[in-house]
């Protein structure tokens, strides 16, 4: 018999999704903009060389715009020489274009808001002048040999048919590609997929999507604006990045290659690694729970679950943990059964009668409700406690001549 490790449900909606799928990760610009989080230009590079080498297939390296240093370090990213494509973030200004172009990077990601309350709050300006800074802005990059994509920002509070406006007379432009952003993350799926099919009519350029995780629907409406005929997703790292973060660039790819059986060509297992180092750079701790990457995406303590996952790890793993570079963890506490133990056991050539794990176990029973997990040097103690000294079991013993 076979037996699925994810539902068969999500593959067999037959969800339609673009033939190719574009990462363009964020973790250098959106991720590095969550308050508290600075990376070095040695952090910089590292972290865009193992993106490089996990797969993704832009990186969106900056802001040059921000500060002298920041734009020296998206031109040291984009000379690397890497294969995936260098892009940096832009305001529809000259000034901004003039340093994205001193940058040297392969497309330039200009934005301005579209929503009428960022209109009026913010920039201070009508529909119209927003028009024609925008087309102002694809004309002039495109002139100092710039691919240019141009955003909407807070698309999910704009009108759509001024969107629509916009983004035709950008791609009349020149424009190479444009895109939408949940800036606030206040999108569900059904406004990402209403948004980006209707300007998916309106135009024949590819769409990307930046959205945020506000709701904690981030990859939700990733894959609702792929089904609705967007083809480059914004991601970073962990979902870090401003307020409740973005789309975290594990959960796509996994969701994708998973949910969907769409593999879109990143290499799987070097996600928690690259994880890794971006927490470590951010100064941030690693959450615990953290899908995939985090120490507790393939960790068991429940007995039940633990003499299941010994037995066949597909039980409780819809993903074997070397997929993403994790491991599995089995870890002793309150809801430990005799199956970790006997396994610990064994593994050592430690024998114990049934009445003696039984102990073992109400031991570690006691001590995980104390103080919550039950370490290793801990359970040692306790089978000595139990077993007297651990005698190692005859059968494991070298036989010596
Ligand atoms: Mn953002």
């Amino acid at each position: 018999m076979r037996f699925s490790a994810v539902s068969p449900y999500n593959a067999a909606a037959k969800l339609r999704l673009p033939e190719k799928v574009v990462v363009y990760d964020s973790t250098l610009r959106d991720g590095e903009q969550m308050p508290g989080v600075h990376f070095t230009l040695e952090q910089k590079t590292s972290i865009a060389r193992k993106l490089d080498e996990v797969g993704v297939h832009q990186i969106e390296a900056g802001f040059p715009a921000v500060s002298e240093s920041e734009k020296a370090a998206v031109k040291e990213v984009a000379s690397l020489g890497l294969d995936a494509e260098v892009l940096c973030l832009s305001r529809a200004l000259k000034q901004d274009i003039d340093a994205a172009v001193d940058c040297d990077v392969d497309m330039v990601l200009l934005f301005i808001a579209t929503s009428d309350l960022h209109l009026r709050y913010k920039l201070k300006m009508t529909r119209e002048q927003v028009l024609e800074k925008a087309v102002e802005a694809v004309d002039y990059a495109s002139a100092h040999g710039l691919k240019a994509s141009m955003s909407s920002e807070d698309s999910t509070r704009s009108d759509v048919s001024f969107m629509a406006d916009m983004f035709g007379r950008c791609e009349h432009a020149g424009a190479a590609r444009l895109g939408i952003t949940d800036t606030l993350g206040c999108g569900g799926p059904e406004a990402v997929q209403y948004i980006v099919s209707s300007l998916r009519e309106k135009t024949k350029l590819p769409l990307s999507a930046h959205l945020h995780n506000d709701f904690g629907l981030a990859t939700v409406n990733a894959v609702a604006a792929l089904s609705a005929g967007a083809e480059a997703i914004a991601t970073t790292v962990g979902g870090i990045g401003e307020r409740a973060g973005n789309v975290s660039l594990e959960q796509f790819v996994m969701a994708l290659k998973h949910l969907y059986k769409k593999d879109i060509g990143i290499k799987t297992d070097g996600l928690t690694d690259l994880a890794r180092t971006v927490f470590e750079a951010a100064r941030l701790p690693m959450p615990a729970n953290q899908p995939w990457v985090g120490p507790n995406a393939f960790s068991h303590e429940s007995g039940i679950h633990v003499a299941a996952v010994l037995s066949c790890p597909m039980t409780y793993e819809c993903v074997n943990p070397e997929e993403v570079g994790n491991r599995r963890r089995l870890v002793l506490g309150k809801h430990s059964g005799t199956h970790i133990v006997k396994s610990r056991l064994d593994e050592k050539g430690v024998s114990a009668s049934q009445e003696q794990i039984c102990d073992i176990v109400r031991a570690i029973k006691r001590a995980g409700e104390e103080h919550g997990r039950v370490s290793d040097d801990e359970f040692w103690s306790i089978v000595n406690d139990v077993v007297g000294r651990p005698a190692p079991n005859p059968d494991c013993v070298e036989k010596k001549g």
